[in-house]
């Protein structure tokens, strides 16, 4: 139960905007404002708890899973490598890193949109409890560190040793990957200054110079994957672990500091979670009680194709809350979904995050100035 499957990619039919006064603009501004201020006695905060999707991220360079220009529509061969592989297999992890390698720099350049730092200003104002991100990006806590982000899905900033479960900067093994892979470190410059790697978009990765295989890997002339090579956990491979029997693992390093093949343990994975692992108890539990404490739920740029998302928001629905919905294609079962939800409760809007939310801002700025019937009181610079 609980793991992580690859996104359901069949077309979701467009969304019934909801309240109808909702399609523009400015009318889903207001059924927004609606929705965030409307007095609601359930839950005890009062507040909105947020759950984030990979269509917040869109605006920041990333691509959306299912979007126009998702992985998943455009690449349809890509096949990702699956928990128990990586655990299991040497190869699985080369190409797992391989592929990775490739794609950091683009993820680490990339930053928050209009979108989170507008969260930021809800959660200043008092309007939001928590947020619910299923990205892997780090964008929120980046953009509202003293807003609580609960990351469902893990993270990319970090790699994790699956013997001690240290963690990594996933910065600092890009250095370390770049030294072990000179060949691939020469190829990953070309295709940066190329550009093909800032699109997901298989045609036009080709034309500027990237070829991938049936596979979705990238087709590297005169190099294999099964060439790549990765470092093992540094305190591992000082002090090594002890496994399940008690028995101490065996962790070596080549001479240039690549894992060796004769190695038992001391293997460093990503820190998200991947598919088919499970999201561990803890991360579980803290959602949904995120959701508990909360008296609405909005949904950001996410179509709930994944089950842990889904099923928070079945929790929220089962909870009475007041859901609100703001994705711009479709989400799972939503006719279905909100047939028997309170309509006046609810809102479904289809507008772009990093445009809305900062809507929303200005909005909720103008009605407090309005109601102090003037703009807030700033103290001069020379009375303080
Ligand atoms: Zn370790």
């Amino acid at each position: 139960m609980g793991l992580m499957r690859i996104p359901y990619t069949a077309p979701l039919p467009d969304p019934t905007i909801i309240p109808a006064s909702a399609k523009s603009f400015s009318g889903a501004i207001n059924a927004l404002y609606d929705f965030i201020t409307a007095p609601n006695a359930s839950g005890p905060s009062g507040k909105t708890v947020l759950l984030t999707g990979a269509g917040i991220s869109v605006a920041s360079g990333l691509a959306d899973y299912r979007g126009t220009a998702g992985t998943y529509t455009l690449n349809k061969t890509y096949r990702p490598v699956y928990f128990h592989e990586f655990c299991a297999s040497h190869e699985a992890r080369k190409r797992y890193w391989a592929r990775s390698f490739l794609g950091w720099t683009n993820l680490h350049k990339s930053k928050p949109n209009p979108a989170h730092h507008a969260i930021a200003e809800l959660g200043k104002m008092g309007h939001i409890s928590s947020v619910i991100t299923q990205n892997v990006d780090s964008f929120h806590p980046v953009a509202h560190p003293t807003l609580r982000s609960l990351e469902l899905h893990g993270y990319l900033r970090s790699a994790l040793c699956l013997s001690c479960r240290r963690e990594y900067p996933r910065n600092q093994f890009q250095s370390d990957l770049r030294v072990l892979n000179p060949t691939w470190s020469a190829f990953l410059d070309e295709m940066i200054s190329s550009g093909a790697l800032t699109t997901e978009n298989p045609e036009e990765r080709r034309a500027k110079g990237l070829k991938t295989n049936p596979d979705g890997d990238v087709d590297i002339p005169g190099v294999e994957y099964s060439s790549f090579r990765y470092p093992p956990c540094p305190h591992c491979l000082k002090d090594p672990p002890r496994n399940k029997e008690g028995e101490k693992d065996v962790v070596r390093a080549d001479d240039d500091g690549a894992w060796d093949a004769s190695s038992t343990g001391g293997v460093l994975k990503p820190a998200v979670i991947m598919f088919g692992e499970s999201i561990p108890g803890p991360v579980k539990t803290a959602a949904e009680e995120a959701i508990d404490e909360a008296a609405k739920v909005l949904v950001l740029g996410s179509s709930l194709a994944t089950y842990s998302a889904w099923r928070l928001i079945k929790r929220a629905k089962d909870r009475g809350m007041a859901i609100g919905i703001c994705n711009l294609g479709g989400v799972r079962g939503e006719e279905q979904f909100f047939a028997d939800l309170d309509q006046r409760k609810s809102v479904r809007i289809a507008q772009p995050t990093e445009k809305l939310l900062p809507g929303l801002v200005d909005v909720l700025r103008s009605a407090e100035i309005e109601r102090l019937g003037h703009r807030p009181f700033v103290p001069a610079h020379w009375g303080n």
